[in-house]
């Protein structure tokens, strides 16, 4: 595998891939790998000649100056995981190489998408991941790029900018891939206490319990029941539970049997901030 701090050597050895009519397929991440990542760099492989994988830790997307100092950094174990998945490239850019001009953010047409959920619980936060993603593109330059059904609202703003701005780029999806207990699996995942661990695994029992009794109990109920048990839990805070239409987003009302549906929730453990999401349809 190569590994590249430098935008002008990508360049390089990319467009010798593109002379020769290799296809590209890219995997942006922060880092701390995990199977996550690792399933769409498989992924990537199965459809692409080069498989590029990127870890920046991206400031601009962080709201919360905490999360972005204790971000887990594991580069010498990523560098491993990367090479025994025959990654072909890896693209390790510092700040100043991501934001010559400065930490700014450009401003996106996204209809909207990325003031709900977690756009409205971090402001700013797809502002910061948009002006990343485009950038990595316009460098990278991917046939296709895959990102993470586990960040389910950032793959519909990652789609909708690439509409409104009309790129030609493909965008894949990977499942999201957990721990035995059900735990998506997560960078942040590290972070946790061992109690804090345990507790974790309330929220994806909350998403099953969600899918168990859609269509029977109605929607605002259902949420405020999951609300109520989180406040039976210690030391564990929701910070939102949604059913939403998994295209527009927008929340659904009443039992909603035949519709599609996504559920989605965020919660705190202590400083930790966990996401996660379920389809209620499969
Ligand atoms: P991150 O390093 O957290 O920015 O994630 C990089 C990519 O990996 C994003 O497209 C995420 O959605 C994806 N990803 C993170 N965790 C998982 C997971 N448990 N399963 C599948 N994909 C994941």
């Amino acid at each position: 595998m190569r590994v590249l701090t430098n935008i002008n050597s990508l360049n390089q050895l990319l467009e010798n891939c593109r002379v020769s009519n290799k296809s590209i397929g890219f995997v942006p991440t922060m880092g701390a790998l995990h199977e996550g990542h690792l399933s769409l760099v498989k992924l990537a492989h199965k459809d692409c000649d080069i498989v590029v994988c990127s870890i920046f830790i991206n400031p601009t997307q962080f709201n919360d100056s905490n999360d972005l100092e204790n971000y887990p950094i594991t580069i010498e174990e990523d560098i491993k995981l990367l090479e025994e998945q025959s990654c072909d490239i890896l693209f390790l850019p510092n700040v100043t190489e991501m934001y010559p001009q400065g930490l700014n953010t450009k401003q996106y047409q996204l209809n909207g998408i990325d003031k709900v959920l977690e756009g409205r619980k971090r402001p700013g936060h797809f502002d910061g991941v948009c002006t990343i993603v485009h950038r990595l593109f316009s460098i990278v330059k991917p046939n296709t790029a895959y990102f993470g059904e586990k960040d389910f609202q950032q793959v519909a703003v990652i789609r909708q900018m690439v509409n409104s701005l009309s790129l030609t780029v493909q965008i894949k999806t990977g499942e999201t891939i957990r721990e035995k207990d059900g735990l998506a699996k997560s960078s942040r995942n590290t972070l946790l206490s061992v109690s804090q661990r345990q507790k974790a695994t309330y929220v994806y029992a909350s998403l099953q319990k969600i899918k168990s009794l859609y269509g029977k109990v109605d929607c605002t109920q259902l949420k405020e029941m999951i609300k109520d048990d989180f406040n039976q839990v210690q030391d564990m805070q929701l910070d939102y539970v949604e059913i939403v239409n998994p295209h527009s987003l927008r929340p659904l009302k009443g039992k909603g049997i035949k519709e599609e549906a996504v559920a989605l929730m965020a919660v705190f453990l202590g400083k930790v901030r966990l996401i996660d999401n379920l389809s209620l349809n499969d």
